[in-house]
């Protein structure tokens, strides 16, 4: 930019220089025309009064005119200022102010003679063949002389006065064009400062756009050129801006899909290099994406299989799906797909690794496979019972009444628990499938407890179990009575069941006061026992199905080993949460919170 304000200053003072040297140059050459103009007239003049004062036509023989004229000569010397020459009609010298006339030569070939004869006057400028000088000479032809008579009279005058008028004027000019010279500086150094300045602003944008600052704008302040381009530059970083802002922001969402993916993503490049790594994939191998990108596939201590299944597509370029089982940083079952992806111009860029976690999946699916073997278990060995003493009777029992009456007995009892048990395994499965919705009404719990205890008082009464209840009254919650009523019955009657006899056990219900508000949200259900308590270690796993802390007291109280399931679930669908606690030998406590609104 400085360069280019030096040419241009450069240019100007150029320019001006030229044109200024140009007009001196031409006033100069005016003003000397102008005053040897004047002087060309003047001397005319004069030598127009020098012949009004002389006698012109006097003839006669030379020795006489030259001894007349050259007088003359000398005497008009100091008025007319000039060297006068008066020279005959054939050119000899007649008088001379300065030469005597016999020394000097024909004067006829003078250019200023030539230039007058036949003519007024005549003009001619040389050097002075005694002066060496620039002389002027004019010479005025007299009219009809003859020879033998006065021809000319011839006025000289040095130009040493032109020459120095013309040095003084050389010298202002000088004088002037360096003040000028001085101010065409100052102001073209103005201008060209004026013209550079936003220019080097809008270079300035352009550098810092090019550095993707794209919020650098030039102030633009005119409507000129300058200040279009500065409005052009301008619209280019608007445009720039929104297009990076559009970039930026697609990129954050990608960013935030790829970061909030449930599936790991691992992207290895070309040169078998880790190059991208998202928070689930962090977690699922076990290291932060800075430890590993950048590094080789297969130097990121990762299982053996793993790295071997992503070798084999980098090597084969086809896409491999499998499962495998990870032991670091948890135990997990991971699903893995590696497959080839292409770049831009369909040539391959390396390989794609998505990993979902099926460790769920594979749980639930065992977790089938063992309920089904479980139930086939379970309802075996009430089976085998019923065959078993059925087939005794037909070996011959059947005629011992007694023995025959304990056996049908026992069939009776199994086949009822078979009946139980598949009612269980039912009711359980129709709750899992949500197929059943919950009908929801308002229940009344003083009236709803009361109630359910008196179709458990007969249960209780054979074991001498007293049932208590302590219940507010007026106090409504919002909850499938029947469903509810199924899990405080499967709940009394564990309680029941495991309590020996003597014991007691008590449903308390109480409202869960959130802050001083005498309003409540939930409501908590407690039933406990003074029976013979869960050790620590079996608490955790009592709502599993089938879990029985103890098989054989189990069958003998004529449990399932689905109660519990039964009522985890059922406290679910309400939106409660249940909990338990025990000391073995003291009792149980089974707390359930429920929310009075849904
Ligand atoms: P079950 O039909 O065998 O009672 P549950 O699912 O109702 O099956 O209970 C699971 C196990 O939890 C029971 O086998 C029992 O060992 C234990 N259990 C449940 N309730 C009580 C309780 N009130 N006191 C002691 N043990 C209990």
């Amino acid at each position: 930019m400085n360069q280019f304000r030096t040419r241009l200053i450069v240019i100007f003072v150029l320019l001006t220089g030229l044109s200024v040297l140009a007009a001196g140059i031409f006033t100069a050459k005016l003003l000397e025309k102008s005053y040897i103009d004047s002087l060309k007239d003047s001397m005319q003049r004069e030598i127009r009064l020098i012949a009004a004062g002389l006698d012109t036509r006097r003839s006669g023989n030379q020795a006489e005119l030259v001894g007349y004229y050259n007088e003359e000569a000398k005497q008009l010397r100091d008025s007319a200022g000039a060297r006068v020459t008066f020279i005959g009609a054939d050119g000899t010298v007649l008088g001379d102010s300065d030469h005597d006339p016999a020394t000097m030569d024909n004067h006829k070939g003078r250019n200023e003679i030539v230039d007058a004869t036949g003519r007024t006057a005549g003009f001619s400028i040389r050097k002075s063949d005694t002066l060496h000088t620039d002389m002027l000479y004019v010479a005025v032809a007299m009219p009809n002389a003859q020879n033998g008579q006065l021809g000319f009279i011839r006025l000289a005058m040095g130009l040493e006065n032109v020459d120095s008028l013309v040095r003084a004027q050389w010298l202002f000019l000088l004088v002037g064009l360096l003040i000028l010279f001085v101010v065409v500086v100052g102001v073209s150094y103005r201008v060209a400062y004026g013209l550079t300045r936003p220019l080097e602003k809008i270079m300035r944008v352009a550098n810092q756009i090019t550095h993707m600052n794209y919020r650098s704008r030039v102030p633009v302040t005119s409507k000129d050129e300058i200040g279009k381009l500065g409005h052009a530059i301008n619209t280019m970083a608007d445009s720039l801006q929104a297009q990076v802002d559009r970039i930026s922001e697609n990129e954050s969402q990608l960013k935030n899909v790829l970061e909030n993916l449930l599936s790991g993503i691992i992207m290895i490049d070309k040169n078998e290099r880790i190059v991208l790594l998202n928070r689930a994939a962090e977690d699922f191998i076990g290291f932060g994406a800075d430890e590993v990108i950048g590094k080789k596939f297969d130097e990121a201590k990762q299982p053996f299989e793993f790295v071997q299944l992503i070798g084999e597509c980098l090597d084969t370029r086809e896409h491999i799906r499998d499962e495998m089982l990870f032991y670091y940083p948890e135990e997990r079952i991971l699903e893995i797909n590696v497959t080839p992806i292409m770049g831009a111009d369909d040539e391959w860029a390396g390989v794609l690794i998505v990993l979902h976690n099926i460790t769920a999946m594979r749980r639930l699916e065992r977790m089938r496979s063992e309920f089904v073997a479980n139930v086939s278990h379970e309802l075996k060995t009430p089976i085998a019972s019923v065959k078993g003493f059925a087939e005794t009777l037909l070996a011959g029992a059947l005629d011992d009444k007694e023995t025959a009456k304990s056996f049908l007995k026992i069939i009776f009892d199994e086949s009822e628990r078979l009946n139980r048990l598949i009612g269980d395994i039912l009711e359980l499965s129709k709750i899992e499938s949500k197929r059943i919705p919950l009908q929801f009404s308002p229940v009344e719990m003083k009236g709803f407890v009361e109630q359910t205890l008196h179709v458990m008082r007969s249960e209780a009464a054979k074991k001498r179990i007293e049932l208590e209840m302590s219940v507010p009254a007026d106090m409504y919650i919002e909850a499938d009575e029947d469903r509810l009523r199924q899990i405080v019955i499967n709940l009394l009657s564990n309680g029941i069941a495991y309590t020996p006899e003597g014991g007691k056990v008590k449903v308390t219900v109480e409202p869960l006061a959130t802050g001083v508000e005498p309003e409540y949200e939930r409501i908590r259900l407690t039933i406990a026992d003074t029976g013979i308590g869960i050790p620590r270690k079996d608490l955790p796993r009592i709502f599993e199905r089938f879990y029985r802390v103890d098989k054989a007291r189990s069958r003998s109280s004529g449990g399932t080993g689905l109660g519990l399931s039964i009522v985890k679930h059922l406290v679910d669908l309400h939106k409660g949460t249940i909990a338990v606690e025990s000391e073995v030998g003291l009792g149980t406590r089974f707390t359930i919170e429920l929310p009075v609104i849904h």
